[in-house]
């Protein structure tokens, strides 16, 4: 086995093999391809976001949810992921806000149920987030008011990290992650997708690993099938 380390540019399909060009212009051939290019972030356009995301502000609860926990919390999201979201953060916290930066995208119902679970919602357009070395101290809005919080979780879009030009036509989902079936074959014949590009949503190392793990004994199989195959056509 070989690792290329350069970013692939180009992949089409010619005939029954895959031509993978890298960026140095170097054209690889294969039967089979695995996609695990993942996806990115993106956040939303509030100014000094970075410096506090992956340090005190994070995208899923699920990974950094414990690490938070019993703080004065933030639900950061300007769309219908805020109630979803504050759901699962109320599990870490009694203490926690929503902040919508403006927009309006909770029902009178959610509001009330969020309400009555003690989770207050705050719609004001937010001017920066402040504290020091990442850590959040308080979120400031542009009326010049402040809420103090120390950390929370912020609604992210994700868009397919790969920018390769390519023929394959495999379905995306709804999220834009590729659409494949239990084995990760996409509906592109000898294309197979894993982890977060296929998934384009809050995802795990593990469930990334296992899907890894999934594609190679798909492929190892349609390889020794094709073989077997080809080996009775010649007989
Ligand atoms: C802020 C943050 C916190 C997280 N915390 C946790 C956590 O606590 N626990 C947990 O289990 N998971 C966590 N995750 C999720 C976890 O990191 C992902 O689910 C996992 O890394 C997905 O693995 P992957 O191999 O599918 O994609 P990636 O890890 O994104 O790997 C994709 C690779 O493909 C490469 N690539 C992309 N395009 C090309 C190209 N054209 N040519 C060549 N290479 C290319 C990229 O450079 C990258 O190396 C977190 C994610 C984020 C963003």
């Amino acid at each position: 086995m070989r690792i290329e380390k350069q970013r692939v540019q180009r992949i089409n399909k010619e005939n029954t093999l895959f031509q993978v060009e890298i960026e140095n212009g170097e054209v690889y051939s294969a039967k089979k391809i695995i996609l695990a290019t993942g996806f990115k972030e993106v956040l939303p356009d509030i100014p000094r976001v970075k410096e506090f995301y992956g340090k005190s502000l994070f995208s899923c609860p699920f990974c950094d949810g414990w690490e938070l926990r019993d703080r004065p919390l933030a639900v950061i999201a300007n769309n219908q992921k805020a109630f979803h979201m504050a759901k699962l953060v109320s599990n870490w916290t009694n203490d926690l806000i929503i902040f919508t930066n403006g927009s309006k995208v909770l029902s009178l119902e959610e509001q009330e149920l969020l309400k009555s679970k003690g989770i207050s919602i705050n719609e004001k357009k937010i001017a920066a987030f402040i504290g020091k070395e990442g850590m959040l101290e308080k979120i400031q809005f542009e009326d010049e008011t402040a809420v103090l919080r120390e950390g929370g979780f912020i609604a992210t879009e994700w868009k397919q990290a790969a920018s390769f030009d390519s023929s394959l036509e495999y379905t995306l989902n709804e999220q834009g992650g590729i659409v494949t079936d239990s084995w990760q074959r996409t509906n592109t014949e000898g294309v197979f997708a894993c982890g977060d590009t296929r998934i384009a949503g809050p995802s795990q190392l593990i469930i990334a690993a296992g899907e890894g793990c999934m594609a190679a004994m798909a492929v190892n199989g349609a390889l020794i099938e094709e073989k077997f195959n080809e080996e009775k056509q010649n007989a």
